[in-house]
């Protein structure tokens, strides 16, 4: 076999193992958006063969092979190629799939799938006991991966999956000083006299009223509804479905119309990314994302650095009063930002403002490390939460379903992803930071619902890179720098002493 016909058969290989996870993504979507309570059993052993057969394609010993025959030869020699790009990514998914059992990733895509509905169904009526059994069931088998693949780091190991190169240490040290900034940041705030209006954020939108807004918003950003679609969801969610599919969900509430808006910003920021990726490339590494922690820093700086930008809202106030008539004639752009910006410490993540969210992050992080470790039992979990949130942001939720049932990650088997949204925030930034350096102040362009330059210059350096670069490698890239909080803190900095008028 020569470096050619390995790599042709890798492709080959890997297209097809793209197929395969690309009908699993089908299943998924489907079971979070219309799948029948009765049906669920059924989607689980669905879900557990595809599994299966996916990770059968990647520990054949002719991949192996094939690998060593192209990581040899010149196909590799520029390490930006696309050969190059794809051996490197394979060859780490290899590393991580070749220790585990096959029987194992059936057992864990079938607990999951068992384990989610229970979640659901236990927020719904507040009883962390129904779920308790199932959340032990997950960390069993996700330790017993995390065991096979980095023994002397098992959280690493999972974290590994959702931001390479990061570790529990590295994160530590990160977040920290990162958690200080903004609890100093927090307490000046409360201080203030200055008080938002948050009335304005309870003024009744009707439910079509808003799912219209978000739509035109969505498709101002860049959203193409051509290759995609929104349904609703009790979570939102973005899934990427093919080249050419990329769907979102929203869920719409009378009693606060930004969240369902918000939701949106934040789902329309991933898909924008997705819908983005070189579609020639799909199924291979050079057209995927470079990990969730990067994918996140999409969604937030559209959630965030674009729709929470005073001047955004100079251009989406009007579409609001045009969505609601008569509700904002009397509110002022002014008014209406510091109320959407406002730091309001509270027991929920999804709708956290911009300060306090990271806070709701840390929590998470510290409660998950200890949960794989065993050092958290699990029937203790909803006062450590209590505890930790307490302490974190001097709240304490009334009940479970707000407390440590509000999020579906570890029901999905999902741990070490919730810093990715910590790290989402810092990357988003420094990469707004960059383009607004490199493009000049986007003011004028966001209140006329131009956001054209700012899409351009992500495509550029993040979207159409595919996996070509690591994160790390991807933000020096595009930004000249590498990870520092400093984007991010001073961006706050900024907006929250001018809303509070802090000295
Ligand atoms: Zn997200």
């Amino acid at each position: 076999m020569d470096a050619r016909e390995a790599y042709d058969e890798l492709l080959r290989r890997f297209r097809e193992r793209a197929l395969l996870l690309s009908s699993k993504a089908v299943l998924e979507w489907d079971e979070e958006t219309h799948l029948p309570p009765r049906g669920v059993a059924h989607r689980g052993q669905q879900l557990a063969q595809v599994a299966g057969l996916a990770h059968d394609l990647l520990v054949q010993p002719r991949v192996a092979d094939a690998l060593d025959v192209v990581d040899a030869s010149p196909l590799v020699a520029d390490p930006r190629s696309e050969a190059a790009v794809n051996v490197r990514e394979w060859r780490r998914l290899v590393a991580r799939h070749t220790p585990l059992e096959r029987a194992l990733v059936e057992e864990t895509a079938r607990r999951v799938s068992l384990a989610q509905p229970a979640w659901a169904d236990a927020r719904d009526r507040n009883d962390f006991a129904s779920f308790a059994p199932h959340l032990e069931r997950v960390l069993e088998v996700r330790r017993l991966e995390a065991q096979a693949l980095w023994p002397e780091a098992p959280y690493d190991a999972l974290l590994d999956e959702h931001a390479p190169g990061m570790t529990a240490e590295r994160l530590r040290a990160l977040f920290e000083p990162l958690g200080a900034a903004l609890r100093g940041l927090l307490d000046r705030s409360r201080g203030a006299e200055r008080r938002p209006r948050l009335d304005l954020l309870r003024r009744r939108v009707a439910l079509a009223a808003q799912r219209r807004l978000a739509e035109r918003v969505a498709r101002a950003l860049g959203y193409d509804f051509d290759a995609g679609g929104l349904d609703e969801s009790a979570h939102p969610f973005s899934a990427h479905l093919g080249p050419h599919d990329v769907r979102i969900t929203a869920r719409f509430d009378e009693s606060d119309w930004s969240e369902g808006l918000f939701g949106v910003l934040h789902e329309v920021g991933h898909a924008l990314y997705d819908q983005g990726l070189p579609p020639e490339h799909f199924g291979t590494p050079r057209g995927d994302p470079v990990s969730a922690a990067v994918h996140e820093s999409q969604s937030r700086l559209i959630e965030n650095g674009v729709g929470r930008a005073l001047s955004t809202w100079r251009w989406l106030l009007p579409l609001l009063r045009e969505t609601a008539p008569g509700v904002f004639d009397d509110v002022s752009v002014e008014d209406l930002w510091f109320a959407l910006c406002a730091v309001v410490p509270g027991p929920r993540r999804v709708p956290a403002d911009e300060l306090t969210y990271n806070l709701h992050v840390f929590v998470r992080f510290d409660l998950e490390q200890a949960l794989l470790a065993g050092t958290l039992p699990v029937k203790e979990l909803p006062s450590a939460w209590g505890d930790a949130y307490a302490r974190a942001l001097g709240v304490r939720p009334a009940t479970d379903a707000e407390g440590c049932l509000q999020d579906g990650h570890w029901g999905a088997g999902i741990f070490g992803y919730f810093p990715t949204y910590a790290l989402g925030n810092l990357f988003g930034a420094q990469l707004l930071a960059a383009a607004l350096r490199d493009l000049g102040p986007q003011d004028d362009a966001f209140a006329r619902g131009d956001f054209g330059p700012l899409r351009g210059w992500l495509a550029a350096r993040v979207y159409a890179r595919g996996h070509e670069l690591s994160a790390d490698e991807l933000l020096v890239a595009a930004t000249g720098a590498p990870l520092s909080p400093d984007a991010f803190v001073g961006a706050l900095r900024r907006k929250y002493e001018a809303l509070y008028a802090l000295r």
